[in-house]
């Protein structure tokens, strides 16, 4: 039998436009999760320890060009879902949230994404990179990848972004309307992907990230929002922890726990 979900770590943190350390986030998220100051339970009746619930696909050893970086993420989550394991994908960086989407290429029904993010992450090109953490979720839509893409906590939209939602049809909820959300989301069809990026958080309660936006949602919130998925979730992302950033691995207990709790919807 599979575990509910399985852990896959993507230490890449090259497509960060302003800091490194991303890379370090997988073994860090780790040992916040299995650290004896918490047990293993989490807010859905499961023990993430339990062989049955919670897999680890260990980190994936990347090559050094970026093109055979995407490629080697997708073939490698690609083989996980193939196995048939749910892959619960740690970054990295948010650049990684194309290839891993690239592996649900063709299923039909296409997949619906729920984004949590300070930022839009749908520019054309960022600094001269289509392949950005800043450009995921516009290569992502242009490929057809998602039927829908509902966003929560954007909050740094410039116009570009704006007129990107626009041209894609994007569901975009900011920080103040996270309630309003939870229809939205809780109606939505499956199959969900759920990409999390740690910064949708307010940054002074999560300082390990590499472009904090004032402004932002509770951990609670997300937890909220994440729990009223109601159609199968079939994987999920927890990008942008920066432990170089991170003061007494605070963030990467959030991290550990969104983990934790993104398991008890992956069912
Ligand atoms: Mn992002
Ligand atoms: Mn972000």
């Amino acid at each position: 039998m599979h575990p509910r979900a399985t852990l896959i770590g993507v230490p890449w943190d090259r497509s960060s436009s302003y800091q490194r350390g991303a890379a370090e986030a997988p073994d860090a998220i780790r040992a916040a999760l299995w650290s004896t100051s918490s047990n293993a339970w989490n807010e859905h009746r499961d023990d993430v320890s339990q062989a049955d619930v919670l897999g680890d696909a260990g980190n994936l050893s990347l090559p050094e060009e970026p093109a055979a970086v995407r490629d080697a993420i997708t073939n490698a989550v690609s083989a996980l879902i193939a196995a048939g394991h749910r892959p619960l994908v740690l970054g990295g960086d948010h650049s990684i949230t194309y290839p891993v989407l690239r592996a649900w290429q063709g299923q039909a029904p296409a997949l619906t994404i729920l984004h949590f993010d300070a930022h839009g992450d749908m520019y054309d090109e960022f600094e001269g990179d289509r392949y950005s953490h800043a450009c995921p979720f516009a290569r992502v839509m242009e490929e057809g990848l998602a039927a829908r893409l509902i966003q929560v906590g954007v909050r740094a939209l410039t116009d570009h972004l704006r007129a990107q939602a626009e041209r894609f049809g994007v569901e975009v909820h900011g920080p103040g309307a996270w309630r309003e959300a939870l229809g939205t989301v809780r109606s939505a069809p499956g199959p969900v992907y759920i990409s999390l990026d740690i910064d949708v958080l307010e940054p002074m309660l999560a300082p390990g990230i590499s472009h904090p936006e004032p402004g932002g949602l509770t951990v609670r919130e997300v937890l909220e929002v994440i729990a009223a998925v109601r159609a199968p979730v079939v994987g999920a992302d927890v990008v942008e922890y920066n432990p170089r950033n991170d003061l007494r691995d605070l963030t990467a207990r959030v991290a550990a726990k969104f983990v934790k709790e993104l398991v008890g919807v992956m069912r």
